[in-house]
């Protein structure tokens, strides 16, 4: 079967890449060159305060190396780069939008020529498969910054036909400063995602990786000057969140921010807009995705898709089917081979060919999906596999599937971040379209069913900024993605997306009547 994720078809067997060893010898020879520091005006800088913080792999619990840690001082720094790289007559400003396409065209060339280099570092840092790295996450990045450079000299604005004797035109213009913060699920892809539509606008940024994982920015960082985009464009600020995260979001001279991570920091971050300087705010947030199986649908087809829908990433994806519906004529079958389908799975190092689920991404992240699975058990939902770690060293968890569950359970309503299953029951429509909505969080919703009117019922009926229809997770640069409810404010990729990064300018001229 095709799975449809990140803008790929690909066949299953071609995931599997067996090229680790190069890969791992590469990123040797890498890391004693990787610039381990903040990047600002296109050069590394030490952080003010002297601290450095270290990074670890998940799947062995080692250290990889240490970063300069960047607090208030720091980001204080990279904001007056990013400042004056966007005054009027800097070069970034005075640069025609036809050029700032051929960079970010030539940014995706770099990162097309060291795929290997990133891929390998996603897996290592951020315990991802190194073959989805390699095709899902680089393939995303690379198509996600051709589109954004292509739109770079499309950004019109319009003519509008004022009451009156005028001539009034809007400009979309650059917001000025953005603040990005992202997390450690995706690294790459949220950098590209968050500096791609950006800067095709003409905006200068500031981003904060997420301190679980910033090797990759920092990679990005010497590739972005080597592309040729002028000093201050993009800095970078590795830190933690409450101090330069923090920073970001409080600052005066910060015109947006762009968050993509939890509820909790989400609130966060819409407050100190709110007690600073009013900055625009786009988030990202967490889910509690619905998906709904209806007896009608390929069953198969049905069973693959809630399952690499839910399993994906070690289920460490905003968008992670977490509560599935199963009409309830089919509901002992769909749970009977959704637990054959868990079963299959090979865990071990992601750098290693044939391994299907590497370890989560930090211990915190580890005894969370741990408390919640006992949660699942102690209120009565039948654990049908899995249900704890795996190995003795790094954060595996064992792929986990739950029948019996009902939406009561702290399982059903609470996003779990790894990798378990909720399989519930439902009866009629008007019934499942209730349970399926009845959640804070609005990121993402299926269903699968053959009969078209169901399907579009389900399109309009449910509360979510994404629905798919007899599919999982397909998504791509083209579009929008973003949350209704708590998931979120705005909507990232896609036309709509880059409306988040202009300011609408509205200029009225008068026309002088010959009588007049
Ligand atoms: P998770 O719980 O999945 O780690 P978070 O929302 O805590 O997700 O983190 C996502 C990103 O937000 C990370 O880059 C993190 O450093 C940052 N962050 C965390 N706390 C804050 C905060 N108080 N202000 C700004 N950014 C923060």
């Amino acid at each position: 079967m095709d799975l449809f994720l990140s803008g790929h078809v690909c066949n299953r067997k071609t995931l599997i890449i067996t090229n680790p060893i190069k890969a791992i010898y590469m990123l040797l020879i890498l890391l004693c060159f990787l610039p381990l520091q903040i990047f600002i005006n296109n050069e590394w800088h030490d952080s003010v305060s002297g601290k450095k913080f270290e990074v670890f792999n998940p799947a062995n619990e080692e250290k990889i190396c240490e970063v300069e840690e960047g607090d208030k001082a720091d980001v204080d720094k990279a904001v007056k780069a990013a400042r004056k790289a966007f005054e009027l007559g800097s070069p970034w400003r005075t640069m025609d939008a036809s050029e700032r396409g051929r960079l970010l065209n030539k940014l995706a060339d770099l990162v097309e020529r060291d795929r290997l280099i990133l891929a390998t570092m996603e897996a290592i840092d951020g315990g991802k498969l190194f073959s989805t790295a390699y095709l899902m996450d680089l393939g995303a990045c690379i198509k996600t910054l051709h589109y954004c450079a292509g739109w770079a000299d499309k950004i019109h604005g319009r003519t509008v036909p004022m009451d009156g004797n005028f001539f009034t035109f809007t400009r979309h213009e650059p917001i000025g400063v953005c603040g990005q913060i992202i997390p450690w699920n995706f690294p790459l892809v949220m950098f590209i995602w968050k500096i791609a539509p950006a800067l095709c606008c003409g905006n200068t940024v500031v981003v904060k990786p997420a301190e679980q994982t910033p090797l990759t920015a920092l990679y990005m960082g010497s590739l972005i000057k080597e592309a040729g985009f002028p000093p201050g464009v993009v800095n970078i600020v590795p830190g933690f969140g409450p101090t330069a995260g923090a920073a970001i979001s409080h600052h005066m001279d910060v015109d947006k921010v762009a968050f993509t991570g939890s509820t909790e920091v989400g609130k966060l971050i819409k407050e100190a807009a709110g007690k600073s300087n009013l900055k625009r705010v786009t988030l990202e947030l967490g889910g509690k995705s619905p998906n709904i199986i209806f007896a009608d649908a390929d069953l198969d087809t049905a069973v693959e898709f809630a399952h690499i829908g839910l399993f994906y990433h070690q289920g460490q994806c905003c968008i992670a089917g977490s509560r599935i519906f199963v009409e309830e004529p089919i509901y002992d079958e769909f749970v009977r081979r959704s637990i054959e389908r868990a079963k299959k799975y090979t865990l071990g190092n992601p750098l290693l060919p044939g391994v299907q689920q590497g370890p989560q991404i930090d211990k915190e992240q580890f005894q969370k999906i741990l408390e919640l699975i006992e949660s699942g058990k102690k209120e009565g939902a039948k654990l049908e596999c899995g249900g704890g770690p795996w190995g003795d060293k790094g954060y595996f968890i064992q792929p986990t599937v739950f029948s019996n569950v009902t939406d009561d359970m702290r399982i059903a309503k609470e996003e779990i971040f790894g990798p378990v299953q909720q399989i519930m029951k439902f009866k009629t429509i008007d019934e499942v379209i209730k349970r399926a909505n009845n959640t804070t969080y609005g990121l993402a919703a299926a269903v699968f069913t053959k009969d078209i009117d169901k399907a579009l019922t389900f399109a309009a009926a449910l509360q979510a900024g994404t629905v798919w229809v007899n599919c999982y997770s397909a998504m791509s640069a083209q579009c929008p993605f973003g949350g209704f409810k708590m998931s979120g404010n705005g909507r990232e990729m896609g036309e709509y997306g880059l409306h988040e990064y202009t300011e609408v300018k509205t200029v009225t001229i008068k026309i002088p009547q010959k009588n007049s």
